[in-house]
């Protein structure tokens, strides 16, 4: 579903933030990204988002090479990929509801296929009751799964999240993870960001390593990299 082919992507010309990476994420895996600061993490997953483009190599997304994608089909590619980030971003002006049908709106789905797909997506990460509240009433992690709903609501093949835990406890943090595996089991290829080195041991999957650019280490519990 994903694949970097000897990528390097270099800002300016001294500055190079990944290095010849190599890996390949199937249908349906669930991996960590990991790495100190600095090691290229959001440059990878930007690179996904076609954010960015890299310097060399190529970067495959549901068997589209990106590199050479027109400016013009950039949207099309994004509306398959689903995004979390930290601060999940949500607008505090609208409802629950408003917040997960935007990319819905954004792509001129008919008004009456939002409502059913807005209340599928809420009712996946448990919100279904609070679709009409405001954001601000609701506590961090119910945020977090407001940003997750409004991430899967068209229902994207690949789910990144940058930090997704970074502001929660270490039990709600378990449970947004719980999230996302439940996504990959239904054939959603999900990457994650994280620092949380003790949540990603705990969960034992699979863990892209990044070090100064470089990937150092893919090889997860599961042993499922042939990079
Ligand atoms: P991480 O997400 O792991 O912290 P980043 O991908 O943000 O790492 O950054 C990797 C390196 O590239 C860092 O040294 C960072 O300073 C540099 N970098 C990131 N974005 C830019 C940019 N737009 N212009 C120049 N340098 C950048
Ligand atoms: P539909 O819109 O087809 O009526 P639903 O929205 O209820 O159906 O979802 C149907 C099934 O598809 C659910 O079991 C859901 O978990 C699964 N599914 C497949 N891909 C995704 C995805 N990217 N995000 C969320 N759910 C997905």
């Amino acid at each position: 579903m994903i694949e970097f082919r000897q990528v390097t992507k270099r800002y300016g010309s001294d500055h190079t933030a990944l290095r010849q990476v190599n890996f390949g994420l199937e249908r349906g895996e669930l991996v960590f990204l990991t790495g100190h600061s600095g090691a290229g993490k959001s440059t990878l997953l930007k690179l996904i988002m076609v954010m960015e483009r890299p310097s060399a190599g190529e970067v495959i997304v549901g068997g589209q090479v990106l590199n050479t994608l027109p400016r013009r089909q950039v949207p099309y590619i994004r509306r398959h990929i689903g995004v979390v980030f930290q601060n999940h971003q949500l607008l505090f002006d609208r409802t629950v509801f408003d917040n997960v049908a935007m990319p819905l709106e954004v792509m001129g789905t008919p008004a009456r296929d939002i409502g059913r797909r807005v209340r599928a997506a809420l009712d996946k990460v448990g919100l279904l009751s609070k679709e009409k509240m405001n954001p601000l009433q609701l506590s961090g992690g119910e945020q977090q799964r407001v940003g997750i709903a409004r991430a899967v609501v068209n229902k994207p093949p690949v789910l990144l999240a940058d930090e997704p835990t970074g502001n929660l406890d270490p039990d709600l943090s378990a449970d947004i993870m719980r999230l996302f595996a439940e996504f990959s089991q239904v054939g959603v290829t999900v990457l994650i960001a994280s620092h949380d080195i003790a949540l990603i041991n705990d969960l034992g999957r699979r863990t892209l390593t990044l070090d100064h650019g470089r990937l150092t280490a893919g090889v997860g519990a599961a042993g499922s990299w042939h990079g």
